[in-house]
């Protein structure tokens, strides 16, 4: 696996690669990497010649009171985990290199009047999150020059929003969103599982929980609104704070009130200091639909 610090040089070899005919898979990460990254890795190489990785913690999607100058960061064990899923390159660029002075271009999703991909969820909590978001994604996809890159459905907001700015922006990458690797108990994998100490790691079970609790009751027939209460209170006696706790259109993003075909259903809250989200997609038939 080759290692790059340099945009520049980053970008110019994988200029190179294109050029000799390779496809080209790119996983963008923020490191401390876990099954869920591999996961991703695995499937870049899967279905292209070479996976190209990222590791950067992106000052720029940080609010000013959360965790980005404690983030994790593990590069000598994400670069074993990455040699293990195949990786061909990685990239690890230094923030003042990604943003060098006079850097002051952003990148922003969502318009006053058209439905909000970035106005709901996550987006509530962290304001300006999803603007440093789609700032940093498109610049690594420029960067990489990648046919196809790779996202996880656990934070299906942003999957939401990068395939909503590929789309807007005509930019020539296939976005590919895969499946939510979890922890044999249920937890979604999360960089900030670390965090939680061994009393917040059982109660945060609560949220895996509730949402398959949800998906059940809706699959069976249950009525949205009644079932999406009980889960919130299930929720809210297991964590220390509910961020929300959604059904929302997976197009959209707009909260549904009566069910549908396909929905999903969306949480974020906190154990501790640590604020983990997770989601599940639910699917039912017709007749069931109340
Ligand atoms: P992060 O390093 O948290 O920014 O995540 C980098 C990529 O890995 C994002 O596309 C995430 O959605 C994805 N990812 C994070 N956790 C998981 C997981 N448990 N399963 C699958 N993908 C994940």
């Amino acid at each position: 696996m080759k290692v790059l610090r340099s945009p520049k040089i980053f970008q110019a070899l994988m200029d190179r690669e294109r050029g000799r005919a390779r496809t080209l898979g790119f996983v963008p990460t923020m490191g401390a990497l876990h099954e869920g990254h591999a996961s991703l890795v695995r499937r870049a190489k899967k279905e292209n010649d070479l996976a190209a990785v990222s590791i950067f913690v992106n000052p720029l999607q940080f609010g000013p009171k959360e965790d980005f100058s404690r983030y994790p960061r593990t590069l000598a064990a994400d670069m074993a985990v990455l040699r293990k899923a195949g990786a061909d390159y990685l990239f690890v660029p230094k923030a003042e290199d990604f943003y060098p002075q006079g850097f002051q271009t952003s990148v922003r999703v969502g318009r006053e009047g058209v439905s909000g991909l970035t106005r709901g969820l996550c987006a509530s909590a962290r304001p300006g999150h999803f603007e440093g978001v789609a700032t940093v994604v498109t610049k690594l996809l420029n960067l990489s020059k990648a046919h196809r890159a790779y996202f996880g459905a656990k934070d299906f907001q942003q999957a939401a929003l990068i395939e909503r700015l590929v789309e807007d922006l005509s930019l020539d990458i296939q976005i590919r969103v895969c499946p939510t690797v979890r922890e044999a108990d249920g937890l979604a994998m999360s960089s900030r599982n670390r965090y939680l100490n061994s009393e917040e790691r059982s109660r945060a079970l609560a949220l895996p929980r509730a949402l398959s609790a949800l998906k059940r009751a809706l699959e069976e027939g249950r009525p949205l609104g009644k079932t999406l209460r009980s889960a919130r209170r299930s929720l809210e006696a297991g964590a220390d704070r509910v961020d929300y706790l959604e059904i929302v259109d997976p197009g959209t993003l707009e909260p549904l009130k009566r069910p549908r075909a396909l929905m999903t259903a969306a949480a974020a809250c906190r154990f501790g200091k640590t604020r983990l989200i997770d989601n599940v997609s639910i699917r039912i038939s017709q007749t069931r639909r109340k």
